[in-house]
């Protein structure tokens, strides 16, 4: 009876414990490696007149070693390469997920080893409809290929007759993986050591440093480059996916979320329900937080002895930071619905259906649910702009982001559009609603434009990696999921928040400070406006000094340029003090016209009353409104978007490029809206 001995090798989990079992059954036993405590497998079996020896090596991701077992496996692979102590490799590859296991085989069979591949798992690779080319393989490795499936015993037959065939010759240049230069210096050093594999001579000079002449982890580094652009290749050649005969459940339940008309409207679904979420779950925790922080402000008002340095605290600071706080309950679910779409699987499956109409506005797939985390907030949305790999379609997403309508303008919105809008309806349909998705939509328009014109400015210098292969269906892990939501908040917060609080403080101090005028606000009305109730002339004061603190100077230096949109000074103050978020807007808007809460009046009806000084007509008429509406709808208003690009793009060119893009389209679209129209 003739002898043999083979090895068994291959990645982690590739089912090699289970061919064992199979080919040896019970003739095993175990052993220790001399000095280490792994376990060492042999076993036998006979085969045509043939008595086969085999021992079972632990499984290893790498010809460069990183544990214990790994290092043994290669000592042994580099101390036997063309050594008769064992005659043959036998490789086994996991046929649902072969990239990693042929780049470690190409590295294997360049140490000049005689390899049987064994592809196994081959009953889920025929479920999911991968088909692979064996005949193919077999020709570009130079190995006898054979698809198996240990765990039912299929092919196993078949492969322990590859075992005894002679090996076919490689067709590949086996220094596939040197530049043309290395490639001289290694030859050199492998005439001078005599080695026989120019492999195992390149794997111990990038191991043992011997030459000082290379650098070391430059080789190492362009050898896992070309390998694996050489197996890309292969694998494009040799490996198909023909969805049509998969049948396992991710694949089923595909056909319907991948579906041409229904995995659309599932997506859409899906949207909505997560639109819904964000807007109605988040109202209640918001307005706690909103109480809560007036109450805190109010109560240290009230305990902390008077003065400027309480003023800061309760007027300028509690409200700053309240102000990046109550975005926390939406950033909270948002996270939570990506961190779920994620983790089970659909996120993939959105990247899918939605590449090729991105494709055409120069983002992809991944740049959906950044872009749908806009309509919230552009700050967690940018944020989510790292899973994109290709940094030309991330930084085009980053720059159009906050294009789209985010839960701040909302505020400013219903604003403006009730002083434009009568509150009526047609056929059941509010008008004001109408004009407020017409704002969504122009939003998204605007988007898509920008995306376009800034997909012909940024060169495409980065190739874009697309998935062809979709992970299967997972119950999402509960840890993970709480782990996404921490660490995005949480970088939320420190981010924003450092912006906000500084912006917010600035800001009151501008509004609570000026000239002569400003210190003698309180004399002015009390002189000029004697004869008034006490409540009344408390709000006149508070409006002239807003008129005369350093904030209103601003408003009135900015007047001249603001004029021509249609605004006036008042206008302007909210214009810089919504710098730092524009829903800032509101809240100066009420300031600035004093609204009086013994009147009862709502601010929408005390807008709408309001003269404009320079023109002598109502200040919100029709073009003005519109005029505002566009601004808002373009401009950066937001010191956290500003913070977080430039956190993310670490660019303060595309900083600038973005805050810049946005303040001259609002500032041009609201002078021709506001020039045709009044
Ligand atoms: P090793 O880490 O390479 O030794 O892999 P194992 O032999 O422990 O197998 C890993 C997992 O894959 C185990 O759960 C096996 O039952 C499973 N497995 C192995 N071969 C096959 C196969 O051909 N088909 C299927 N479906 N599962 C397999």
């Amino acid at each position: 009876m003739k002898k043999l001995k083979v090895a068994l090798i291959g990645n982690p989990n590739v089912g090699k414990t289970t061919l064992f079992n199979r080919l040896c059954g019970v003739n095993q036993k175990t052993g220790n490696y001399p000095g280490v405590t792994v376990d060492k497998k042999q076993g036998n079996f006979t085969h045509l007149s043939h008595s086969i020896d085999v021992i079972d090596l632990p499984g290893f991701d790498s010809i460069y070693p990183k544990s214990l077992d790994e290092e043994l496996v290669v000592d042994f692979l580099k101390e036997n390469s063309g050594n008769s102590d064992v005659d043959k490799l036998l490789f086994i590859a996991d046929g649902t997920n072969i990239k990693k296991n042929l780049y470690l085989l190409s590295q294997i069979k360049d140490l000049g080893y005689d390899i049987v591949l064994a592809i196994n798992m081959m009953d889920v690779a025929k479920r999911k409809g991968i088909l692979i080319d064996k005949e193919a393989i077999a020709e570009e490795f130079g190995v006898h290929v054979v698809k198996i499936s240990a765990r039912k015993g299929q092919g196993v037959d078949e492969l322990k007759s590859a075992i005894l065939l002679e090996s076919p010759e490689m067709k590949t240049d086996k220094l596939i993986y040197l530049k043309p230069e290395n490639h001289g210096v290694l030859m050199n050093y492998v005439k001078e050591c005599v080695s026989e594999n120019p492999y195992k001579a390149f794997l111990n000079i990038t191991q043992e440093n011997r030459i000082p002449e290379i650098n070391v982890k430059k080789w190492k580094t362009e050898e896992a480059i070309l390998r694996y652009q050489y197996v890309r290749k292969i694998i494009d050649k040799t490996i198909k996916i023909d969805k049509s005969l998969a049948s396992d459940a991710t694949t089923r339940i595909d056909r319907i979320l991948l579906h041409k008309v229904f995995g659309y409207v599932i997506f859409m679904f899906v949207l909505l329900v997560i639109f819904q979420s964000v807007f109605s779950l988040s109202a209640y925790p918001m307005d706690l937080i909103d109480q809560f922080f007036s109450w805190l402000s109010g109560t240290l008002s009230s305990t902390l002895p008077p003065g400027s340095f309480s003023d800061l605290i309760t007027q300028g600071l509690i409200p700053g930071i309240g102000g990046v706080i109550i975005f926390v309950p939406q950033i909270v679910i948002l996270f939570l619905f990506f961190a779920l779409l994620d983790e089970s699987g659909y996120m993939n499956r959105i990247i899918f259906l939605m590449d090729r109409l991105m494709q055409k506005v120069g983002m992809s797939g991944k740049s959906v649910i950044p872009l749908i985390s806009s309509f919230a907030c552009a700050v967690p949305a940018i944020m989510a702009t790292r899973t994109i790999e290709n940094k030309r379609e991330r930084l085009i997403t980053i720059m159009v982001a906050p294009l789209l309508t985010c839960s701040a303008r909302l505020p400013v919105y219903t604003i403006l559009i009730g002083l434009l809008v009568p509150d009526q309806f047609y056929y059941g349909i509010s008008l004001q609603a109408l004009v407020l998705l017409a704002m969504y939509l122009l939003g998204i328009f605007t988007s898509a434009i920008a995306a376009l014109v800034f997909k012909y400015i940024i060169k495409n210098k980065y190739k874009s990696f697309f998935i062809t292969e979709m992970p299967s269906y997972l119950v999402p892990s509960f840890k993970n999921v709480m782990l996404t939501i921490w660490e995005n908040t949480k970088s939320f917060v420190w981010s924003a928040g450092k912006i906000i609080v500084a912006a917010s403080i600035i800001l009151y101090v501008l509004a609570t400070n000026g000239g002569e005028k400003f210190d003698k606000a309180e004399t002015h009305i009390m002189t000029e406006f004697a004869q008034l109730p006490d409540s009344k002339k408390d709000a006149m004061v508070s409006t002239y000094q807003l008129e005369n603190s350093y904030l209103g100077n601003l408003g009135k230096t900015i007047e001249p340029a603001i004029i021509p949109l249609g605004y006036d000074w008042k206008i302007g103050i909210a214009l810089i003090s919504s710098i730092a978020a524009r829903e800032v807007f509101v809240g100066t808007m009420a300031i600035i016209y004093n609204i009086d809460s013994d009147e009862e009046m709502k601010i929408t009806q005390r807008l709408d009353s309001e003269i404009n000084a320079n023109t002598g007509e109502r200040t919100f008429n029709f073009a003005t409104c519109i005029s505002l509406l566009l601004f808002y709808a373009f401009s950066l208003q937001c010191m956290s978007t500003i913070a977080v690009t430039y956190k993310e793009t670490k660019s303060f060119k595309w900083t600038s490029v973005q805050f810049l893009y946005m303040t001259i389209l609002a500032y041009v679209v609201s002078l021709i809206a506001y020039q045709m129209l009044s």
